[in-house]
């Protein structure tokens, strides 16, 4: 496939892009009172109704610290789903996007999970539609389908591994030393990063993430020679032109590792901004630096931050505990299929103790 398949400025019914909507409902920014007034709100919420806040690195600082102060977590999206199925809290509010929360109802289908919007979504999850990938699964079906969390429940239920960042390279190596040749979704870029890693036989979708695919590897040669000694830290959901030039190629927890272990001053940062914030909280001596994502004309140079993630916010969670709204529903048989392909990561994980395996350095996730 050569083709991208989903425009995501491709304008709705409304005349709306899917960023563009993202991006209108980013709340503005609150000021310092009414921000420790919502997050004590939100907080209280939490315990009233015995609920734990599960995050993304990628979420508003305020959400995070939030989730650490109430007994939460901030993490990547396999320690997310792990977490919440491992957490006696019978309530489950999930600041990430829509497939963070399937993930979970999948997981934990006698668990109430709650989102602060719906409407917070994936690139990846939007370009990949469940009835065009089981076409493509239906003409291959050689092939062990091999797909990546972020996407939908319906399309999970057609496949045989859910993997993240933190384990793809693992479980497709462990596939194709078995001889399987497998059928890869959705996103290119993870996909071809693993491809030359493992040499495994992969049969592509064209997906991409819109945050990522903006890195520019021209450009980051110009800001590497202003930062020589820098240590440069690469999300493999990026460009081949970025990933090439990296230190360290990894999930999210496998670079906020790499900032805390490294002995470099500076650090070049080639994912969602949002992960700064924690970054700066456990290497608070470290300078970071944003990769860029676009050249010197531009007006933002560095500017890789997701409109769906953006979408979190403290009143999403306190409207969502008091409201009951915002609910993930997962129906079943879907829920039941979709199951089979996380749990059987999750054992696998287990089974190889990958907790502390990483992708090209070595550099460990979870
Ligand atoms: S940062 Fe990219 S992969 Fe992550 S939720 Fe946003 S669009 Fe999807």
């Amino acid at each position: 496939m050569d083709q991208v398949l989903f425009d995501y400025t491709r304008q709705d019914a409304a005349g709306e892009s899917c960023t563009a909507h993202a991006w209108a409902k980013v709340p503005a920014p609150l000021t310092p009172d009414q921000r420790v007034a919502l997050k004590a709100r939100a907080a209280a919420l939490l315990k009233a109704h015995n609920a734990v806040l599960v995050a993304h690195y990628y979420v508003d600082g305020d959400l995070q610290d939030l989730a650490w102060e109430t007994g939460g977590i901030v993490s990547d999206s396999l320690e997310m789903a792990r977490f919440g199925r491992d957490h006696a809290a019978q309530t489950l509010v999930v600041a990430g996007v829509r497939f963070m929360g399937e993930s979970a109802k999948i997981l934990s289908p006698e668990k109430r999970v709650l989102m602060p919007d719906l409407d917070a979504t994936c690139s990846l999850d939007l370009g990949c539609p469940a009835d065009e990938f089981a076409a493509f699964c239906d003409a291959h079906p050689d092939r062990q389908v091999v797909v990546y969390a972020n996407t939908s429940a319906a399309v999970k239920a057609r496949a045989d591994w859910m993997v993240t960042s933190s384990c793809a390279l693992d479980i497709v190596a462990d596939l194709h030393a078995k001889g399987e040749k497998i059928l890869w979704a959705p996103d290119r870029h993870l996909g071809r990063y693993i491809q030359e890693q493992t040499g495994a036989d992969m049969l592509m979708w064209n997906g991409a993430c819109i945050v990522h695919d903006e890195f520019k590897g021209l450009e980051l040669d110009l800001l590497r020679e202003q930062h020589p000694d820098a240590m440069i830290l690469v999300h493999p959901e990026s460009p081949k032109s970025v990933v090439e030039k990296a230190h360290v190629v990894g999930s999210t927890s496998a670079l906020i590792k790499a900032v805390v272990e490294g002995t470099a001053k500076e650090y070049i940062v080639a994912t969602d901004n949002g992960i700064l914030h924690r970054m700066r909280q456990l290497a608070p001596g470290k300078t970071l630096i944003e990769a860029p994502t676009a050249g010197n004309a531009a007006s933002c140079k560095s500017c890789a931050h997701c409109p769906w993630m953006a979408m979190n916010a403290l009143q999403g969670i306190i409207d969502c505990l008091e409201t009951g709204q915002g609910e993930i529903e997962v129906a079943e048989p879907v829920r039941g299929q979709a199951a089979g392909c996380i749990e059987r990561m999750l054992d696998f994980v287990a089974a190889h103790k990958l907790k502390a395996a990483g992708m090209k350095s070595g550099i460990g996730a979870a």
